[in-house]
């Protein structure tokens, strides 16, 4: 059985104030009955895992650098996010391939120093709007698949994130049947790479205008696990929404 997963990734936005919604969140939920995670920005990694120890919130960071440590100014190494509290890492997130030109041959390099370091990395994947309208979704969704994900990933360290670049922050967001077909092909690529108990056993988010609204529907979808939440995380109301749809599914 595959262990549920709410995640949010607050991108930068945030700072000191931002921890109350953490604390709201916490209280809300003492005892979920799946995983819950938060990504703060950075500067607020430590506070936040201060914040949610004792509770059932873990936090994560959204980016490491792929070297462990070195001449790197402004980056952050895997093991200061596992010293500032974090137990995961999302790597490959479409604004970082866009704004950083991240290539999915980064992504791996990325996760593997990750996992070494004993995080779990949420790699992202997701086609633009010209590649879905060109019927090329999941060609580039097995490219980077086969691009970013490293060797080493089992159930445990390894977690997609389908994130279609086109819904995330737009309120646009796939039908059902498009999240099906691209979650199930994500399942089978796993399963032939990984064989069928790695295979099966990774987590597989869906990720781009999740909303306590849209929820229930997106989480019956088969092999939807979960999701990576951006806007409506920052907000602990509009997140435990989501978390009480996915604690349902
Ligand atoms: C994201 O960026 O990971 C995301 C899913 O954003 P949003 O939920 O705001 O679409």
């Amino acid at each position: 059985m595959r262990r549920k997963l709410a995640a949010g990734n607050w991108k930068m936005n945030g700072t000191t104030a931002a921890l109350s919604e953490l604390e709201a969140l916490a209280r809300a939920h003492p005892s979920p009955s799946i995983d819950v995670l938060i990504c703060p920005p950075a500067t607020l990694l430590h506070r936040a895992a201060e914040a949610a120890r004792g509770t059932e919130i873990s936090v994560g960071g959204q980016n490491c650098h792929a070297a462990t440590s070195g001449a790197h100014t402004g980056d952050i190494s895997a093991d200061m996010l596992v010293d500032a509290g974090a137990n995961a890492v999302i790597l490959g997130h479409s604004e970082r391939r866009e704004d950083h030109g991240e290539q999915n041959e980064d992504v791996r390099a990325k996760a593997r120093v990750a996992m070494d370091a004993g995080l779990k990395a949420i790699i992202c994947v997701g086609e633009s709007l010209e590649q879905r309208e060109a019927a090329n979704t999941l060609d580039i969704i097995g490219g980077q698949l086969s691009g970013s994900i490293p060797d080493q990933s089992t159930g445990e360290n390894l977690i997609v994130a389908y994130e279609p670049i086109w819904a995330i922050g737009t309120g646009k967001v796939p039908t059902l049947n498009e999240i099906g077909e691209v979650h199930d092909f994500i399942r089978a690529r796993l399963e032939r790479r990984f064989g069928e108990g790695v295979g099966r056993s990774v987590r597989l988010l869906y990720g781009g205008s999740v909303k306590p609204s849209n929820a229930k529907d997106i989480f019956d979808v088969s092999n939807v696990d979960g999701a990576l939440v951006g806007g409506a995380s920052l907000k602990a109301q509009d997140f435990s929404g989501i978390i009480d749809a996915l604690q349902k599914a």
